[in-house]
C-alpha cells in the first residue's frame, strides 16, 4: 500500500483529523489480536499455495481474532494467513512482535526484552531465538560482488548450557581455563568471514583449526559468482578456491594488514566491531554463536541500507514477512556446528 497516494488524495481539513486519529489510537490500533495477520496480508506479493495440490488456495472466512483462513478447493486444507511465518500460534500483537526485534537489535538481554514488553523470561527467550533463527534465511540471500577482502575469526569453544554427562571432556578443577594448545589448533572454531566493496557481509562457521579450501567452499562456494577480486590474507587455502571461481586473488604477507593498495582493514575492522558486540553477551554457546552471527550479520545490513527511522519497519517485515515459522520445539534442538569428539579427541582417549 502506498501511504503517499492514500493521504494525497486527502483534503489537508481530513489529513489533520486523520493524524489526530492516528496519534490518539496508535496503540490500540496496533495492540489488536490480528495486527500481525493484517500486516502480512497486505504485503504478501504472491498468492497461498497448497502445499499438495500447487493451486492457489481461496479465502474461507475468519478466525474468532480476524485472522484471514484459507482453503483449498481440491484437497480441502486449510490454513490461515500466519501459517508458516514466524508469528503462526503467536498471541503477541505488532506492537510486542516489532518492539521486541527492535530491543533486539539494540542487543537487549532475555531479561530486560521480558521486562520491557511486559511477558515471561520464558516467551521472551522463545521470541528471541526465534527471531535469530529466521535471521538465517535473509543472511543465507546474501552474495559477495566485485572486489571483496576475506578473513577468518577464531574463536575458543564455548559449552555454556551443555548439560554435564552431555559433556565431551571431564569437568576437572583447573588453574587455567585456557586451551593447553596455543594460537590456531583444532581447540579453535573456524569462521570465514567476508566484506565486499557494497558492504555486503559473509560471517560463518566453518569447522575446527585452520581454515581448508573445502571450508571456503562451504562457506562461499555458492556465494560469489559476481566476485572479481579477493584481498586476504596470506592462508595458502584461498588460493585454490579462488582458481576454482575464477577469481584474482591478492594476498597481505602474514602479520601485516596491507600490502601496497592491498588491504584487510575493514574485514578486520569488522572483526573488532564483532568482538566488542559479543563481549555483551558474556560468552555465547557455540551451539548458539552462528545465530549470533547471523544477528551481527543482519544488524549491520540492516544499518548500512536504511535510515534509522526505517530500520525498526523494515527489521520487522524482513523478518515477520517471510516464510520463517519456527516449532518452538525445534529451538533447542540446533544442532552444534563442529565436531566435539575431534576437538576432545585426547581427552575422550583417557579415562
Ligand atoms: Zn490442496
Amino acid at each position: 500500500m502506498n501511504i503517499k497516494q492514500l493521504v494525497n488524495d486527502l483534503d489537508p481539513v481530513t489529513i489533520i483529523e486523520f493524524k489526530n486519529y492516528l496519534i490518539e489510537n496508535l496503540s490500540e490500533l496496533c495492540r489488536v489480536k490480528n495486527s500481525n495477520s493484517k500486516i502480512i496480508c497486505n504485503h504478501r506479493n504472491k498468492h497461498i499455495v497448497c502445499k499438495h495440490c500447487n493451486v492457489k488456495m481461496n479465502k474461507n472466512g475468519k478466525t474468532p481474532n480476524g485472522v484471514q483462513k484459507y482453503i483449498c478447493k481440491i484437497c480441502k486444507l486449510t490454513c490461515s494467513e500466519t501459517t508458516n511465518t514466524i508469528v503462526a500460534h503467536s498471541h503477541l500483537s505488532f506492537d510486542v512482535w516489532s518492539n521486541v526485534i527492535d530491543n533486539l537489535l539494540d542487543g537487549f538481554s532475555i531479561r530486560r526484552i521480558a521486562e520491557e514488553n511486559n511477558i515471561s523470561i520464558y516467551t521472551s527467550f522463545r521470541l528471541r531465538h526465534k527471531v535469530l533463527l529466521a535471521l538465517k534465511n535473509f543472511v543465507k540471500g546474501i552474495e559477495i560482488k566485485g572486489n571483496a577482502q576475506s578473513d577468518e575469526k577464531y574463536f575458543h569453544i564455548n559449552l555454556k548450557g551443555t548439560k554435564t554427562e552431555n559433556m565431551p571432556r571431564h569437568s576437572k578443577k583447573r588453574t587455567s581455563t585456557k586451551s593447553p594448545y596455543r594460537g590456531i589448533s583444532h581447540h579453535k572454531v573456524c569462521a570465514v568471514s567476508t566484506i565486499d566493496e557494497e558492504d555486503n557481509l559473509v560471517l560463518e562457521i566453518v569447522g575446527l583449526g585452520r581454515c581448508t579450501t573445502e571450508m571456503l567452499e562451504s562457506a562461499l562456494g555458492d556465494k560469489v559468482s559476481e566476485a572479481n577480486n579477493f584481498n586476504t590474507d596470506s592462508a595458502t587455502a584461498y588460493r585454490k578456491f579462488c582458481k576454482n571461481h575464477n577469481i584474482k586473488l591478492h594476498a597481505v604477507p602474514s602479520g601485516r594488514h596491507s600490502n601496497g593498495d592491498i588491504n584487510i582493514s575493514k574485514i578486520n575492522g569488522i572483526h573488532s566491531q564483532l568482538e566488542i558486540w559479543l563481549s555483551k553477551f558474556r560468552g555465547v554457546s557455540i551451539r548458539h554463536l552462528q545465530e549470533y552471527l547471523d544477528w551481527f550479520v543482519f544488524i549491520f545490513t540492516m544499518k548500512k541500507k536504511f535510515s534509522l527511522n526505517k530500520i525498526k519497519t523494515e527489521s520487522y517485515n524482513t523478518i515477520v514477512l517471510d516464510n520463517n515459522y519456527i516449532k518452538a520445539n525445534d529451538i533447542v534442538k540446533l544442532n552444534i556446528p563442529i565436531s566435539l569428539d575431534v576437538a576432545y579427541a585426547e581427552y575422550m582417549n583417557q579415562s
